[in-house]
């Protein structure tokens, strides 16, 4: 099988694909409650035009895909595009990064399609809170979509928390406690100041907080192959758990010497990094019939254009032409 490697010897095998940058949620941290403007349809990738992009991607070494948005259950038949994908010789894995709320519905659906596991973003556990977070959202619908999840296998389910000091971080003991009491595989994220609604707290501040709990113990010493495999979490276990405890820390623990990965917006512009404005458009030539040639030559520029690490540093909100729901996060 082709490796990837960046300027940086980096192994490039995994390709987070933003379906769409419509969301049914509003969450404080990453969009304005109204005023976005969306990509028109016509702009926005086909499932064949994705697949063409994988297809080429595949042959240079990736093996490993996300679907994320937006909300990508909000893309109309998600599991035909699974299905594509899954065919495509080289890709080991489809995974899937959802708010949980559609889940329900569509779990099963997606299993059968060949999607492997979903991480599920969920900020707090109190209702209210939620319809804060996320300016529009029901708990109980995000809570039933990691139920279904469950029920479909699509194991292991990991739950994405972004903690914001003074709005959620009380929370984050109740979080640690499912861990042990419901086997959930909870990351603790560093929120990034996309906007100025809210303050990040450090990880270590959070481990040291969980310690209230028990002695957290390192991945390295728990068997995780199958949650800490690779990606930028750092993973520890509390005495009994059944799940598993990361920390995702862009701001005060930047992983970016591990990074791994490459990102292809809805629109069809493919990225080398969340935290930058660069990319290159894949979409117009993809209409203008490239070949793969043409299409693998322009992936090797993006990968080349790879930045050795972000220019996030946690003073203040970053101004970003692409959001996060944009890039796909
Ligand atoms: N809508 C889906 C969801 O919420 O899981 C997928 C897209 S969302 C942009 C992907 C992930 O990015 C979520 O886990 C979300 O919490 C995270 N995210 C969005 N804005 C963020 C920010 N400012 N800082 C840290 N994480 C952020
Ligand atoms: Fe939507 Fe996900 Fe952004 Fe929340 S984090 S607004 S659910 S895209």
């Amino acid at each position: 099988m082709s490796e990837l490697f960046d300027s940086f010897r980096r192994r490039i095998n995994y390709l987070r694909i933003s379906v769409t940058d419509r969301c049914n949620l509003r969450c404080v941290y990453c969009m304005p409650p109204e005023g976005v403007s969306w990509i028109p349809h016509g702009e926005i990738l086909s499932y064949e035009e994705i697949s063409a992009i994988v297809q080429v991607a595949a042959g240079m070494g990736i093996n490993k895909v996300r679907l994320t948005g937006g909300e990508p259950l909000l893309r109309a038949e998600l599991p035909k595009l699974i299905e594509m994908l899954s065919q495509i010789k080289g890709i080991e894995e489809i995974s899937l990064t959802t708010n949980g709320t559609l889940l329900k519905r569509y779990a099963m659906e997606l299993k059968q399609a060949g999607l492997k596991r979903v991480n599920i973003s969920l900020d707090t556990l109190k209702s209210d809170r939620f319809r804060y977070i996320t300016r529009c959202g029901e708990l109980r619908d995000a809570l039933d979509g990691i139920d279904a999840a469950m029920d479909a296998d699509l194991q292991p389910i990991k739950i994405n928390m972004v903690v914001m000091r003074g709005i959620n971080d009380d929370e984050v003991l109740d979080f640690a406690r499912m861990s042990y009491n419901q086997g959930w595989n909870v990351r603790f994220i560093e929120v990034m100041p996309f906007t100025e609604m809210a303050e990040s707290v450090p990880s270590s501040e959070l481990r040291q907080r969980i310690m209230s709990l028990g002695s957290l113990l390192k991945a390295e010493s728990c068997q995780l192959s199958a949650i800490s495999s690779d990606g930028p979490a750092r993973y520890y276990r509390l005495p009994g758990d059944r799940g598993t405890i990361g920390f995702i820390s862009p701001i005060s623990e930047p992983f970016c010497s591990d990074c791994n990965r490459l990102r292809l917006t809805s629109n069809g512009r493919l990225c080398p990094c969340l935290l930058s404005d660069d990319g290159v458009d894949l979409k117009q030539p993809l209409r203008s019939n490239a070949s793969p040639e043409e299409i693998k030559r322009l992936i090797l520029k993006v990968v080349a254009s790879k930045p050795e690490r972000h220019r996030l540093s946690g003073d203040g909100a970053i101004s970003m032409k692409r959001k996060m729901s944009q890039t796909g996060g």
